[in-house]
């Protein structure tokens, strides 16, 4: 059976050795780990996982690769195959039935594009509601414009509220680029493989509300100046004299703060108790 790529489901099949090799690479695979797949597609990434890990589970929604993977996975005893949509599903729900199946502790998965900022949202939480249950690496093929946001410095053009948010939960590294002419068929965009070690904020948000609230006003208006696009949390009058005591110029604008600088806005807001009630 030829399947089809579906552009609904954001199909685009890998086919370069050098891009999978450098995934694998990425993910340091030890022989107790459990990896959760997202949209294994035909397998070839399943298949290179396979030999070097505990188990392998895979979330897929498309109905006939899932017969097709199913077929073709048969006899592989560590691999459990959930069909249906990874934002819907509740792995820890789904892999209690199977005693050999634990908690996947690592994410390797070339994802759907369309979907990439759900995915992370469900992978690593939000800032005011993280994770509980943090996997301890994702390493994740995206589109080259998102992992240069992921990746992004404080002060860089591609710093956006995606990095900051990102950033707050998770170390992010970028492994490698991945042409368009590595896929079949070719995304319209390049790609890149990126590797998030999510630990514990530091520093971290006294209210991550009050934070998630501030980083989303103040890159809606990424141009403005932030004592011009916080005034609906803060008057211009109390906010510069608190950026000079943070030692943030106070001509600032949203992407010239590094997270660390967010947060402790944020924690000097939250003392004061007439903001982020
Ligand atoms: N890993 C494969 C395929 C990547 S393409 C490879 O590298 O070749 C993206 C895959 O995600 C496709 O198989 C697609 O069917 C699947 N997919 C798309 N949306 C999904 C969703 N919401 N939940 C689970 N899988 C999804």
């Amino acid at each position: 059976m030829r399947l089809r790529p579906r552009k609904q489901f954001g199909q685009h099949w890998l086919r370069s050795d050098r891009v999978l090799h450098q995934i694998i690479k990425a993910a340091t695979l030890r022989p107790d780990d459990f990896i959760l797949e997202i949209g294994p597609g035909m397998g070839v990434l399943t298949r290179q996982l396979l030999p070097l890990v505990a188990g392998v589970i895979a979330v897929e929604i498309d109905r006939d690769l899932c017969q097709k993977l199913r077929q073709n996975f048969i006899d592989v005893y560590h691999f459990l195959l959930i069909e249906g949509d990874i934002l819907a599903v509740d792995v820890s729900a789904e892999i209690a039935a199977f005693p050999q199946f634990q908690r996947p502790n690592k994410v390797v998965a070339n994802i759907p594009y369309n979907i990439t900022g759900p995915i992370l949202e469900k992978l690593l939480g939000t800032i005011a509601h993280p994770n509980p249950q943090p996997f301890q690496q994702m390493v994740l093929l995206v589109q080259k414009e998102v992992a240069d946001r992921l990746c992004a410095k404080a002060g860089s053009r591609a710093f956006g509220a995606l990095s900051v948010r990102v950033q707050y939960l998770a170390d992010c590294e970028q492994i490698c680029s991945v042409p368009a002419q590595a896929f079949f068929p070719p995304p319209k965009v390049d790609s890149a493989v990126v590797r998030l070690t999510p630990r514990p904020p530091n520093p971290a948000a006294h209210n991550p509300r009050l934070l998630d609230q501030l980083v989303k006003l103040g890159f809606a208006t990424k141009r403005k100046m932030l004592r011009n696009n916080l005034t609906s949390v803060v008057d211009r009058d109390r906010l510069i004299p608190l950026l000079e005591s943070l030692n943030i110029n106070p001509q600032a604008r949203a992407e010239d703060l590094s997270v660390a600088a967010w947060v402790a806005l944020s924690n000097a807001l939250s003392e004061d108790n007439t903001v982020g009630e």
